[in-house]
């Protein structure tokens, strides 16, 4: 199915900012122009509601996540920040691995079965995209993906 990703990511977001308790502010800084992918977009939602979930609940409160969009070549360059306390450099590469948690005693006690960023980089993957992330302890991670931009036939008859 062919999405206009600015329009399908925003209303993901905004279910997110109807339902989320804390004091987390959410900031947007997307493209100006329609980017048209082709996804599954049940599969797709599943995996930026994990990122989104994982970056909430990390969250501290008070801390902003920045979601972004932009055009980099033949992809979209998608981005989900937030202001937690990070992941140690050794173990950013491993949170995609199955059942990885980063920190066991934490993990623990924030529940979840440590298959959501797996699940993820399958379905990126299957999409033609990549995904990775981008992390310093006491600051912040970043999740980025990307997905191939698709021409879209609008106004092709004009
Ligand atoms: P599930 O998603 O299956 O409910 P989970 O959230 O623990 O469980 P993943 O989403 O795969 O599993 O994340 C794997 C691990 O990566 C997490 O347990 C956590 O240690 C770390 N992690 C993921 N996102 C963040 C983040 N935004 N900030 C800090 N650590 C993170
Ligand atoms: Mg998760």
């Amino acid at each position: 199915e062919f999405v206009d990703f600015n329009k399908f990511f925003s209303a993901i977001i905004e279910r997110f900012e109807f339902s989320k308790s804390q004091s987390v502010q959410f900031q947007r800084q997307f493209a100006d122009e329609s980017l048209f992918v082709e996804i599954d977009p049940d599969k797709m939602t599943q995996v930026i509601d994990n990122i989104i979930s994982n970056a909430l609940k990390y969250s501290p409160d008070g801390g902003t996540v920045r979601f972004g969009i932009e055009k980099a070549e033949d992809d979209i360059l998608v981005s989900i920040a937030d202001e937690g306390m990070g992941i140690p450099q050794d173990m950013v590469k491993r949170i995609f691995d199955r059942f990885y948690r980063a920190d066991r005693a934490r993990s623990r006690a924030m529940g979840g079965t440590g298959l959501g960023l797996a699940i993820a980089k399958e379905m990126i993957q299957a999409h033609g995209g990549t995904i990775w992330a981008e992390s310093e302890e006491g600051k912040g991670t970043t999740i980025f993906f990307t997905l191939p931009l698709e021409q879209h036939e609008d106004g092709e008859w004009d």
